[in-house]
C-alpha cells in the first residue's frame, strides 16, 4: 500500500488552503472532502466578509473556487468521507470504506455510540491508506433545534452565524435562540441592524456572564421571552413567522430572521480516545485554554518558541479551521489556519 506524505482530511476553507499550500510545496497532498463536500459555506448564498470580493461572492462559488485552485496545483482531491484513523503508530492508517450495508450517512445522522460502534467494526478491515502526516479539517456543526420548517428555510432567514449575517437583517425583526454568551454576543451585534431583537430562552434566568446579561437586558432593543421553547417555522420563500411554547402556552409571532446560539458541535468522532480534545475541539498547541496552554508548555523548543504551532497531541498530525477553534469559526480564520497547518505538516516532514 502506498505512503502518502501528507493526507488532508475536510474540504472546507481550511482543508482546500491547505491542499493549495501544500500542493504548491510539491507534498503530493491527497484531501478527502467528505459526505459533505466544500463545508458549511456550501449552505449559505452571500459571503460578504472573506477578503477580496468587494461585491461578495456565493458560498458554493466561493468553495468551488478553492476546489479548483487546489486541483491545478495537482492535489489529489478524493469525493470520499474518511470512516476511521489509527493514529497510534506512524505512518497513520486511514480507512474510507464501511462495514456492509453501512451509509456514510450515519456520521451526520448517527448517534454518538452508533458512530463509536460503526468505527471500531471499520478497523477490523484492511486500511485504505497510510500517511506520514495528516491535516485535520472536519470543521464544526451549529447546533439547531430541528424543529419542523427548519430545514426549508436554513439560509433563508435561518442563521447560525450573526457575526455573518447580521448586516443582511437591517430593521427587520429577528429571533435569537439560546441563554448563553454566545445569545448575549448574537443579540447584541443584532442591534447595531435589526429593529428588534426577541431572545427565545427555555429558562428563567440567562447562563451568560453577568456583564454580558446586563447589557442585553439594558438594551431596549432586546427583548426576551422567559420559559420559551420554539416549537416550529413556517413560511414559504423566506421565514414568516415563529411558533413557540411560551410558558406552557402555544404561541405565534411574525418574524424576518432567526439565530441559533446554542452551540456548535466539533465533528471529532474519528479522533476520539486518539488526539486531546477539550469542549469537543481538537487541541493544539494554539488553542486558547487551559488545554492549548499546557500543550504548548510541553512543545517549546530550546529557543523557547513552539516550532509547529497546528500540532495536535499527537505528532505528525496537525489541525486547522472550525475543528480546532472555539472562538471565532469564520471562513477567513479557517483558510489563515489551513495555510499554517500545511506550512507546519511541511516544516515537518522536511525534518523527519
Ligand atoms: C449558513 C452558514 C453561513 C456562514 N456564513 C459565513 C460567512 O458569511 N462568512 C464567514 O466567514 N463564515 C461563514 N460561516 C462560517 C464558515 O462557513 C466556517 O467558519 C468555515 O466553513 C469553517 O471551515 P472549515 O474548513 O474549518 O470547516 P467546514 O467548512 O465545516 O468543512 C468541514 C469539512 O470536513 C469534511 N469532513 C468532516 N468529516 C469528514 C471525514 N470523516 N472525512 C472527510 N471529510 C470530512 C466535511 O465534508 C467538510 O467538507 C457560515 C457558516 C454557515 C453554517
Amino acid at each position: 500500500m502506498k505512503t502518502q506524505r501528507l493526507a488532508i482530511i475536510g474540504s472546507g476553507p481550511a482543508g482546500f488552503t491547505a491542499a493549495i499550500y501544500a500542493a504548491r510545496d510539491r507534498l503530493d497532498p491527497i484531501i478527502f472532502t467528505g459526505i459533505e463536500s466544500g463545508g458549511q459555506l456550501m449552505y449559505t448564498s452571500a459571503v460578504e466578509n472573506f477578503p477580496g470580493f468587494p461585491e461578495g461572492i456565493l458560498g458554493p462559488k466561493l468553495m468551488a473556487n478553492l476546489r479548483a485552485q487546489a486541483e491545478r496545483f495537482g492535489a489529489d482531491i478524493q469525493d470520499s468521507h474518511i470512516t476511521a484513523v489509527d493514529l497510534s503508530t506512524r505512518p497513520f492508517k486511514l480507512w474510507t470504506k464501511l462495514p456492509k450495508d453501512t451509509s456514510p450517512e450515519i456520521f451526520k445522522l448517527g448517534s454518538a455510540e452508533e458512530i463509536q460502534k460503526i468505527i471500531s467494526q471499520t478497523k477490523q478491515l484492511e486500511p485504505d491508506l497510510l500517511a506520514e502526516s495528516l491535516i485535520i479539517s472536519t470543521g464544526a456543526t451549529a447546533i439547531t433545534l430541528r424543529v419542523p420548517g427548519e430545514e426549508k428555510l436554513m439560509g433563508r432567514g435561518i442563521s447560525t452565524c450573526a457575526v455573518c449575517d447580521a448586516p443582511f437583517y437591517k430593521d427587520k425583526q429577528v429571533f435569537v435562540v439560546g441563554g448563553g454568551d454566545s445569545a448575549m454576543e448574537d443579540s447584541l451585534a443584532l442591534t447595531k441592524f435589526a429593529s428588534q431583537i426577541t431572545i427565545i430562552h427555555r429558562r428563567s434566568e440567562f447562563s451568560a456572564s453577568k456583564i454580558m446579561v446586563e447589557r442585553v437586558l439594558s438594551n431596549k432593543k432586546i427583548k426576551v421571552l422567559w420559559n420559551t421553547t420554539l416549537a416550529e417555522i413556517i413560511g414559504q420563500e423566506a421565514i414568516e413567522k415563529i411558533i413557540v411554547n411560551e410558558n406552557g402556552e402555544r404561541k405565534e409571532y411574525p418574524a424576518q430572521g432567526l439565530f441559533y446560539a446554542i452551540g456548535h458541535r466539533p465533528v471529532t468522532d474519528l479522533f476520539q480516545g486518539q488526539l486531546e480534545l477539550d469542549k469537543g475541539y481538537i487541541v493544539t498547541a494554539r488553542t486558547i485554554t487551559k488545554s492549548g496552554l499546557n500543550l504548548a508548555t510541553n512543545l517549546l523548543n530550546d529557543k523557547e518558541m513552539i516550532t509547529y504551532p497546528s500540532r495536535t497531541s499527537v505528532e505528525g498530525v496537525f489541525a486547522a479551521g472550525d475543528v480546532v477553534d472555539i472562538r471565532y469559526r469564520q471562513a477567513i480564520t479557517a483558510a489563515g489556519q489551513g495555510c499554517e497547518a500545511a506550512l507546519d505538516a511541511e516544516r515537518w516532514l522536511e525534518n523527519l
